[in-house]
């Protein structure tokens, strides 16, 4: 796999990211901190797209710590994120999470990990996708998927609506999305 650098990752989240890892990532960025299970979601993604351990520990680090110092980071959160990739603990290789597994998460308010398809409110998910880049007649077309319950196939559209080619298949899982994306500009 190629490396990823991490100075990238903002342009990244914006034309490759699936909707989900970029309200987490822009989430973090605007606030400096996710919960446990936004950190959870996307540190797995994180390491699944690339980040190598030290990068994947440097970026957390650098955001954590513009609201707290690095000994609080190190105390409070440095374990879990060694334990997330896999160095501590049972060194279980964790699978990054897929579209199912985020539509079925409970998510609480304050929460940042969803799958907006799913869990924005209407009005939030359509202003959200015509930010990001939809057509106006994309976004019709995916509200109405939405509506009728068919998140991954909305989350297609979605990809298809954003880049010059459509995804080769239904998206189920945020790393497949990312690969694809990610494919059309080699
Ligand atoms: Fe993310 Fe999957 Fe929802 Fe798309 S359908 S936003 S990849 S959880």
């Amino acid at each position: 796999k190629d490396a990823i650098n991490p100075a990238d990752i903002d342009e990244y989240s914006k034309k490759h990211y699936p909707l989900c890892m970029r309200n987490l990532h822009e989430t973090l960025r605007a606030n400096h901190h996710l919960k446990h299970y936004g950190r959870l979601i996307y540190g797995l993604f994180l390491k699944a797209i690339g980040l190598k351990y030290e990068q994947f520990i440097e970026f957390w680090r650098s955001e954590f710590t513009k609201t707290m110092d690095t000994d609080a980071f190190n105390k409070n959160h440095l374990y879990n994120f060694n334990h997330q990739f896999g160095k501590v603990g049972k060194r279980v290789n964790y699978s990054p999470y897929s579209c199912m597994k985020i539509i079925m998460s409970n998510v609480g308010a304050g929460d940042a990990h969803c799958c907006p398809f799913r869990h924005f409110d209407v009005g939030r998910l359509r202003a959200k996708i015509s930010e990001c880049g939809a057509p106006s007649e994309g976004v019709s077309e995916i509200m109405q998927l939405v509506n009728n319950g068919h998140y991954q196939i909305a989350c297609t559209k979605y990809f298809q609506y954003t880049h010059p080619q459509p995804s080769s298949n239904t998206i189920n899982h945020p790393n497949q999305y990312f690969e694809e994306s990610m494919n059309l500009v080699k």
